[in-house]
């Protein structure tokens, strides 16, 4: 520990210290102090990083679908999630857009576009 940690700790020898949570829930906390009753003075606190970096981090999922509809030409549409996108979530978004008829309707995840150059 540095000397100003040293010097900071020093003065609250012999004092009542505790470790307190705030915010969050009580399985999982966002900050968490150790903190000199005696003084009402934090000692040192920490953020929960999980919580805080978590959804920046995060990248956004994306996957294009061939949509065959029976009355429609085909067309590809690109979707984007923060979760996994699976084929059960494309089916219950499309029969919440769409009257689906799985019979002659279609969806295809399109994994990878290659590209030809005809010149
Ligand atoms: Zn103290």
């Amino acid at each position: 520990m540095s000397d100003s940690g040293y010097n900071d700790l020093i003065y609250h020898v012999g004092h009542k210290i505790e470790c307190v949570c705030r915010g969050g829930n009580e399985d999982r906390p966002e900050n968490i102090a150790i903190e000199c009753v005696t003084c009402n003075k934090v000692l040192l606190d920490y953020n929960d990083q999980k919580s805080t970096d978590m959804p920046e981090k995060e990248e956004k999922k994306s996957v294009l679908v061939l949509v065959e509809f029976n009355n429609t030409a085909p067309f590809v549409q690109r979707f984007t999630s923060k979760e996994k996108i699976t084929m059960d979530k494309l089916v219950e978004y499309f029969e919440s857009i769409e009257d689906m008829n799985w019979d002659k309707d279609g969806i295809t995840i399109i994994d990878d576009i290659s590209e030809v150059n005809l010149e």
